[in-house]
């Protein structure tokens, strides 16, 4: 009997040794291709055959939670910021540095830098300014703990959660060192910025305005899903122990960083002296658009940290370092004409066609307008002289007229469609005119780019070369289409080859596995990006219970409004797309979703917050109820369950006394959510 049990237990110690080395043995390998792709950008398996081996360790450790730890790399997308974000000092101050605008300040610097060793050798290193957002990354005991953002410098944003999505952080590290803090810039490439920005034209959000605005604004979304979605980079260069340099030299820091593991700017240099940093800026102000993302200049810092340390601080920056900046990219040229293009949705963008201008290194010929709002703002006429600017956009766009053309003619929106001749209607309070045409090739082509593309269904190789040809020889007619697809159809293609057309064949077949919040962001539903697919997949469950619900039903997802919902619900009454639908069905994509279940004592309850509460924010609030399991919706309607309500409460208060809702007040909110005894 005794020794029964005891083989029970052994046997049973073996399993979970045995999970324990393969879950360890995954990980490393995770980790192993994790630097590669994203510290070394040399990837040396397949994103499908990374997603298998991930998805392989999420299930050991869903049969083992008991194993999980923080420094998995399931673990990157995981928390919620916990209560809004908390603001947290630095160890030692972040502050900005100096500029240089020009050759005769850097001149200046270097005098300055000169006087005050004395006569003394110094060396630089010189870096390229990479134009984000600055980072502070906190290490203990090898393991991420912390990231704070630069702030005001003294004081941050405790941003942990989301940081812990950038691939390129390392979640542990193993050199030996207790603890110590890693500053960076966490930049967006400009490829992420254009994608990013189209999808907010498709949604009717307003663009960031270059990538490090993106960049800061994506770090600092309350939900790390979304921060994991927007691909952000971060670039390590301040190696600190107790707030100090660890090092004695600034270029040995460097290379400390780039040994530990962390992605470190290869286009850095040691210059003996001045001329060899003004070789380095000019060779990367010609070099800058073989970059993937912006710079604004170059950084300069004297090497030694003995050195640095006479040279000290003003009460604004450092005296060892500056920021030696590009001239910003803008030319002056002629708007000879205004085209106009049809997006995704039927949306006419016009964009202005200009006499070819060189603008820091490229040709320009073409500039966005946006709408036909944003050609009023500029007060914009065919034939006038304008200032263009590149930032992080390819397109350029137009600053200002700088001078009126003459002779000059106004732009008119045209009322047919440049590309399918069909009516062009510009509605009540958009900014946008549409053709209306569904059958649109123009829109038809960029719903293909849209849903082939990268974060929605990963269709690689199905670029806007291919995409042409496929709706002009009718291969595609409709999305479903790309799953009919042969290998006899696609190798007579122009730029398309046997070996080429089986590729794009198993990315099309592997597209089938992704989970259900791409395809349904892949519908290309107004106002449904990435983040609403995801929450619309964990509310409903299925895309049959998303397409079968009602406005009002739609609406108990969170931060589904009544725009949104009034628009899924139409999308799913539409015949095309409910032939759509049932053709990508058939074509085996994913239409389920498994909701994690959150277990507490609000399950399945809906609570909607409104007016100004006591003494929880309303970030905080909404963290508590959905902690304990229950849903927290932005509108009202009759499957509210409860509407906590604060002082100076508006017309929700009203509509749940209408509808005869529960009404509570944070005291009750906290009795519910367990966390407070009744009184
Ligand atoms: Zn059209």
């Amino acid at each position: 009997m005794f020794l029964k049990v005891a083989i029970a237990l052994y046997n049973k110690q073996r399993m979970i040794t045995d999970a324990k080395s393969e879950i360890e043995a995954l990980r490393k390998t995770l980790r192993h291709h994790e630097y590669l792709y994203y510290v070394l950008d040399k990837p040396e398996i397949t994103d499908a055959e990374y997603d298998q081996l991930m998805r392989k360790l999420q299930e050991l450790e869903a049969a083992h939670p008991e194993l999980i730890t923080p420094d998995s790399p399931t673990q990157r997308v995981g928390g919620k910021p916990r209560e809004g974000f908390v603001k947290v000092q630095h160890s030692t101050p972040m502050l900005s540095l100096d500029n240089a605008l020009n050759e005769g300040e850097m001149r200046d610097f270097d005098r300055r830098v000169r006087q005050l060793l004395g006569g003394a050798p110094y060396r630089y290193v010189a870096e390229l300014k990479l134009d984000g957002l600055s980072m502070a990354a906190h290490y203990r005991e090898g393991l991420f703990v912390r990231a704070i953002t630069r702030g005001d410098g003294i004081v941050g944003e405790d941003v942990t959660e989301n940081a812990r999505t950038i691939r390129s952080l390392p979640l542990r590290v193993s050199n030996g060192i207790p603890e110590f803090e890693v500053r960076g810039e966490v930049i967006m490439n400009r490829q992420a910025f254009e994608r990013l920005n189209a999808e907010r034209d498709q949604l009717g959000l307003s663009r960031f305005a270059n990538p490090r605005n993106a960049a800061a604004g994506s770090i600092r979304v309350l939900e790390p899903q979304i921060t994991a979605s927007r691909r952000l980079h971060f670039y390590a260069y301040f190696l600190l122990i107790n707030g100090e340099p660890a090092h004695e030299s600034h270029w040995e820091s460097l290379e400390a960083l780039n040994r530990f593991g962390f992605k470190v700017n290869p286009h850095r240099r040691l210059c003996a002296g001045l001329e060899e940093v003004l070789d380095f800026y000019r060779e990367w102000e010609g070099r800058r658009e073989e970059l993937p993302y912006e710079i604004d200049g170059i950084v300069v810092k004297i090497d030694s940290v003995a050195q640095q340390r006479q040279l000290g601080w003003t009460a604004k920056a450092p005296r060892w370092a500056i920021a030696f900046k590009y001239a910003a990219r803008q030319a002056e040229t002629v708007v000879e004409g205004i085209e106009v293009q049809v997006g995704r949705t039927g949306a006419l963008t016009p964009v202005a066609r200009l006499r070819p201008v060189e603008v820091g290194g490229v040709t320009v010929s073409r500039a966005t307008l946006h709408n036909e709002d944003e050609i009023e703002r500029l007060g914009l006429e065919i034939g006038d002289s304008v200032i263009i600017e590149r930032s992080g956009d390819v397109i350029p766009k137009v600053v200002r007229v700088s001078s009126p053309g003459s002779p000059r003619q106004p732009f008119r929106m045209p009322s047919h469609c440049p590309v399918c001749g069909g009516k062009v209607v510009r509605e009540e309070g958009e900014v946008a005119s549409r053709c209306i045409n569904t059958n649109c090739p123009a829109r038809l082509k960029e719903s293909i780019l849209h849903f082939a593309s990268r974060g929605v269904m990963d269709i690689d190789g199905m670029g806007e070369a291919l995409v042409d040809q496929l709706v002009d020889r009718g291969l595609v007619k409709s999305l479903v289409d790309i799953y009919k697809l042969t290998a006899s159809q696609l190798i007579p293609l122009e730029r398309m080859g046997k070996k080429s057309a089986e590729k794009l064949l198993a990315n099309i077949e592997r597209s089938k596995q992704l989970p259900l919040p791409r395809v349904l962001s892949a519908l290309g539903i107004r106002f449904v990006g990435e983040r609403t697919a995801v929450l619309l997949a964990e509310a409903f469950g299925s895309l049959d219970a998303i397409a079968a619900a009602d406005v009002e039903t739609l609406q108990r997802a969170e931060e589904v409004g009544p725009k949104v919902a009034q628009s899924i619900y139409q999308f799913f009454r539409e015949p095309r797309n409910i032939e759509l639908v049932e053709g990508l069905r058939k074509a085996g994509l994913k239409f389920e979703h498994k909701v994690r279940k959150k277990k507490g004592p609000l399950q399945g309850l809906t609570f909607v917050l409104t007016g100004t509460l006591p003494t929880l924010t309303r970030e905080e609030a909404k963290a508590r109820i959905e902690a304990a399991g229950g849903k927290v919706a932005g509108s009202v309607s009759k499957l509210t369950d409860y509407v906590v309500a604060g002082e100076k409460a508006g017309s929700k208060l009203d509509k749940a006394k209408a509808l005869g809702i529960k009404i509570i007040d944070e005291q009750q909110l906290l009795e519910l959510t367990g966390e407070r005894a009744s009184s």
